[in-house]
């Protein structure tokens, strides 16, 4: 594997250099000629080449770096079912409606692995565009979203992810598997849209806004923070079986789904 240009850190660049674990993720997609492929920041291709062998109806490669792009678009010959698109995966996901049958593939850079996370989960169209998000996290990260019991790594993203997701931990990756080395441990986890997910909360908005008001001093009681979402009426504490007196870390993720759908029900 050849690197010409130096990596960008601001661009959270290390690619994947190990081929047993780049076959290890490709695998989990089980990709079918009837599915299209979504890769989250392309790199060198070395996971978009070996998805391209398994010909999938289309793939969309997106990569913010120009020099990136343009390379892959020379190696990768360009083909009705191949876009490399140069350009960061936001304004991509403004731009482009996605249809059914999306298989999502991404070592993301780190500084925005947790943002695409939330956008993914946060879609208002349910069951949503795609069928398997395949992502790549610091061990850290994604230590916080499958811990759903109490601890001190269970949190607003494991809330906010495990509400309509259904996750799974597949292994850990090695820092030695990248180049450049990261400083920490990575971990697979892959995510599949639950197609009847028990709260159905209209707006996903009120999701977020309950967890980020409740989460928002972790070692604290949650009765201040309560009464900011709800005034100061008492009643909804009990009717919603929530002590107020227990910290955002020990409530379980249902609890937070009925505050949220409650809330929902008296705010918008
Ligand atoms: N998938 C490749 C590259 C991983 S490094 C591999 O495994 O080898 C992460 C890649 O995401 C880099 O190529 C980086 O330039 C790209 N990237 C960073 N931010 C991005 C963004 N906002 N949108 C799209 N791509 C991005």
């Amino acid at each position: 594997m050849k690197f010409p240009n130096k990596p960008k850190k601001s661009l959270g660049q290390n690619f994947l250099i190990d081929q047993n674990i780049i076959q290890k993720i490709i695998a989990i997609g089980n990709i079918k000629n009837n599915k299209t492929v979504l890769e989250i920041g392309s790199g060198y291709g070395h996971l978009t080449k070996k998805i391209a062998n398994l010909k999938p109806k289309k793939i969309y490669a997106i990569e913010k770096d120009k020099n990136l792009a343009y390379l892959l678009k020379n190696d990768l010959t360009e083909s009705k079912n191949i876009e490399i698109i140069n350009d960061d995966i936001f304004n991509f996901f403004k731009r482009k409606i996605l249809k059914k049958d999306v298989i999502v593939f991404g070592n993301l850079p780190y500084n925005i692995s947790t943002k695409v996370l939330t956008y993914l989960v946060m879609l208002e169209i349910w069951p949503p565009w795609y069928d398997n998000l395949i992502l790549m996290f610091q061990k850290e990260v994604a230590d916080r979203i499958i811990t759903t019991n109490k601890s001190k790594t269970f949190g607003r993203l494991s809330v906010l992810c495990n509400w309509r997701l259904e996750i799974k931990k597949h292994f850990d990756v090695s820092e030695n598997c990248f180049f450049p080395k990261p400083k920490v441990k990575s971990t697979v986890l892959s995510f599949k849209p639950k197609k009847n997910y028990l709260y159905k909360i209209k707006n996903p908005k009120n999701l977020e806004n309950v967890t980020r008001i409740l989460f928002s001093n972790r070692r604290k009681m949650i009765n201040k923070n309560f009464i900011k979402l709800f005034g100061h009426k008492q009643n909804y504490a009990k009717d919603l079986n929530v002590n107020l007196n227990k910290r955002p870390e020990d409530l379980n993720c249902e609890t937070f789904y009925k505050i949220a759908m409650k809330y929902e029900k008296l705010f918008d």
